[in-house]
């Protein structure tokens, strides 16, 4: 029985899937990152070839995750909130880049006194492109925060956007039934703590012309 196949019987074990299940691992992946594939003989589990050297009852995890998306089904499983914890503690493992932008590490530096005490590790800095759309990104797997290249010139938005991906390295994220939840009520109450966040939030929305602050959270796979 292979991984796959392992993982669907524990999480449907009254299921029937004629399909074959296969798992490959595959060194054209970055980081961590997973998908699922499937047609009507057979359903295939691709991984990062990284997921290979990790506990088996994790990789479990993260190809149940997988599953419940195919199937379009909730449910929570031992195995998963063993892979979840594996992710939400990846960022302190994560390989630091020593090469940071001055202007990136001067807003981390302001945003980490003034509202964490000085106590967040700095994560891996980054300038994205030049978007309008995405603001700003952070990704577990790797600990990194990238920053649209449009905040280069607005030193209170950058570490407005600055200050909301420090939240998500510090609350990281709650899950529930195979879904995960990034901006809980926890973290919007934490979020309005920024200085004139509300008059910040005004200014975001002018600056990008009427753009919605939208960005993007990565747990360390793409779906
Ligand atoms: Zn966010």
């Amino acid at each position: 029985m292979n991984l796959a196949e392992k993982a669907f019987n524990k999480i449907f074990p009254d299921k029937e899937e004629k399909r074959v299940m296969k798992l490959k691992y595959s060194g054209s992946f970055s980081d961590y990152n997973a998908n699922v594939k499937y047609n009507s003989h057979e359903i295939v589990f691709s991984l990062s070839k990284k997921w290979k050297k990790i506990n088996e009852n994790i990789v479990i995890g993260l190809i149940q995750e997988l599953m419940l998306k195919l199937y379009n089904s909730r449910k929570t499983t031992h195995n998963m909130d063993l892979y979840n914890n594996f992710i939400r503690n990846m960022s302190e493992f994560a390989r630091k880049n020593q090469d940071i932008d001055p202007l990136l590490r001067e807003s981390f530096d302001r945003v980490n006194d003034k509202y964490f005490n000085g106590l967040i590790s700095i994560p891996n800095l980054k300038w994205g492109n030049h978007s309008f759309n995405i603001l700003g990104s952070y990704k577990y797997s790797t600990d990194t925060i990238v920053i649209t290249k449009v905040l280069k010139n607005n030193l209170n938005l950058l570490d407005y956007v600055m200050y909301h991906e420090l939240l998500h390295k510090k609350i990281k994220f709650y899950n529930k039934n195979g879904r995960s939840y990034h901006h809980n009520k926890n973290f919007r109450e934490k979020e309005k703590q920024f200085e004139n966040s509300a008059e910040i939030e005004k200014q975001l929305e002018n600056f990008l012309k009427k753009e919605k602050f939208k960005h993007r959270i990565k747990k360390g796979f793409g779906f």
